[in-house]
């Protein structure tokens, strides 16, 4: 080859280097642009990786060797890694979170429908598969819309109660209710002696009302007392048979001691009548052997002196041990006659605590055993305590058309529908029973007269808009009540016949009416 050609070979691979290095140089730069504007993309998730980005992009912008970037690219990578990792940590701390408060928000009440459809969606959007936490941006904002939302029907509807004050409220009516509940067991327990009363200032107590700790602090006190007052019933329970041991030893020894001494009555007597037997044959031998009249009349009087003095002697031992058989025979008597008295009174308690029915079959309410077994116990406490107590009798107007217009189920139906909402318009403390037929009766504890008049309305106007329907036609229903209340050396009778005045006046005065007695 000549010097010529490779020149120009020489001079046509320099062309091809240069463009070459150009073309590497334009890629390199196109590269490190693209890798600094993904690291600026990047800037701001984490502290480390924005700092290494850093290095990597300056050493990049001043065109060092490649070898020289490749360490610093090494940790970048490492650290994109990790953040890879943490971001899908993070994606899914995201969705359980945003699930949960969009299902906190359901359960919210009184959410207007449309808010319940768009929460459904929403959360079916949450629920689908997500790349990246700002996937959840726009479900959050719509969230936090529809959460602002929900507390605006919420303090609309209830004017100045906000959600807080609902919640408050909703403990406070559960708290009412087992306040409630726990002043109906107390009035139902019917022990004597020191749990009685201890149990009685109780309820004072839950009465007047209590903050809820003191509450919880009562029901542990209320607790206390029942297991004192089993203890106390067992205790009764026991002395009751120590006290039939002790009678029976007692009976069973005068029985035996009556026994010796008729015994040992038999045994005087037995000698006394050999005694006799031998005056006689005395006698009889002598009346045979005497000689002369003298003789005869002076022997027979010896003898029959003899005779007289042993059947004296009979006589005396005679009633003497009929006397003490009397005195054992009437003392065991006694003891067994008081103790009949108590088995008595213990079988009484038995059976009623076993045997009686206090629920009305048809309405589900006390019956009228039941009524007068509580009236006697709150009527107990009135006098005991002088708490307030008051009564009423209520009954359903001309009842007896019902029956003979619609029949006798009908009238059944009537009686279970009224006797449901008499009851559900009254406080849980107030005790209503079914009386008998259509008549039904409501014991007030703790409460005066003058506090009857409100509750009793509301419960006949609740009655009176109740829609029967017989044979297609709408009917309505109506009910009179007569209250009365304890006072002074009241009776129970004396009461109950005021409450049935009462409310034959509300008949008279043309029915469906609440009278009160005057006092
Ligand atoms: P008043 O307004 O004066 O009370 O009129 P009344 O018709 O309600 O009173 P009355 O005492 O004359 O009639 C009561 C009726 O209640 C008679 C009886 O047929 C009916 N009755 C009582 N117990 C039951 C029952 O268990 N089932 C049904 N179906 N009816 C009953
Ligand atoms: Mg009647
Ligand atoms: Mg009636």
């Amino acid at each position: 080859m000549s010097q010529k050609d490779l020149e120009h070979q020489l001079n046509e691979s320099r062309a091809l280097r240069e463009q070459l290095e150009q073309t590497y140089r334009a890629e390199m730069q196109t590269l490190t642009q693209f890798i600094s504007r993904l690291g600026n993309a990047l800037r701001g998730v984490d502290g480390e990786l924005d700092h290494r980005l850093s290095r990597m992009q300056s050493a990049l912008g001043r065109a060092d060797k490649l070898e020289r970037v490749m360490p610093i690219m090494d940790d970048v990578s490492v650290l994109l890694q990790q953040q890879g990792t943490r971001v899908q940590r993070q994606l899914q701390d995201t969705q359980t979170r945003l699930l949960a408060a969009s299902k906190q928000l359901q359960q919210l009440q009184g959410l207007p429908t449309d808010m319940r459809g768009e929460l459904r969606d929403l959360i079916a959007q949450i629920e689908g598969p997500a790349f990246s936490v700002l996937h959840y941006l726009p479900y959050l904002n719509q969230m936090l819309e529809l959460y602002q939302r929900g507390l605006d029907v919420r303090v609309s509807r209830s004017d100045t109660t906000g959600i807080l004050d609902q919640l408050k409220e909703n403990g406070e009516q559960r708290y009412a209710s087992l306040k409630e509940e726990l002043i109906n067991l107390l009035s139902v327990i019917d022990f004597s002696g020191n749990a009685a009363t201890g149990l009685q200032s109780v309820r004072q107590q839950l009465i007047g009302g209590l903050s809820e700790e003191q509450f919880v602090m009562t029901c542990v006190q209320v607790v206390r007392l029942i297991v004192q007052g089993i203890n106390e019933e067992r205790q009764t329970a026991q002395l009751f048979l120590q006290h039939l041991n002790e009678v029976l030893g007692t009976v069973s020894n005068s029985v035996s001691r009556t026994i010796s001494t008729s015994q040992k009555a038999n045994k005087a007597q037995q000698s006394l009548d050999e005694k006799l037997q031998t005056g006689i044959q005395a006698l009889s031998e002598s009346t045979n052997s005497a000689c002369t009249l003298k003789e005869l009349t002076n022997q027979i009087k010896t003898h029959l002196e003899v005779i007289n003095a042993t059947i004296k002697q009979k006589q005396e031992i005679q009633s003497k041990s009929h006397k003490a058989l009397t005195i054992e025979l009437k003392s065991a008597q006694q003891r067994i006659l008081e103790l009949e008295e108590k088995a008595e009174v213990y079988k009484e308690k038995l059976s009623e605590q076993k045997f009686k029915s206090l629920q009305d079959s048809l309405t589900r309410l006390p019956n009228r055993a039941a009524f007068e077994e509580r009236l006697e116990l709150e009527y107990k406490r009135w006098q005991r305590y002088d708490t307030p107590l008051a009564m009423a009798i209520a009954d359903i107007d001309n009842f007896k058309s019902i029956n003979d217009t619609y029949g006798h189920i009908a009238g059944d139906k009537t009686l279970q529908v009224i006797a449901n909402m008499l009851k559900k318009s009254l406080r849980g403390t107030d005790f209503v029973a079914r009386y008998g037929g259509e008549e039904f009766v409501i014991i007030f504890p703790q409460s005066e007269l003058s506090a009857l008049a409100e509750p009793l309305e509301k419960a006949r106007k609740r009655i009176q808009s109740i829609p029967f329907k017989f044979k297609n036609n709408d009917i309505s229903i109506t009910i009179s009540i007569g209250a009365a209340g304890f006072h002074g050396d009241d009776t129970i009778s004396s009461v109950f016949e005021r409450a049935d005045a009462a409310l034959y006046s509300a008949k008279k005065s043309g029915r469906n009416r609440v009278v009160i007695e005057s006092r």
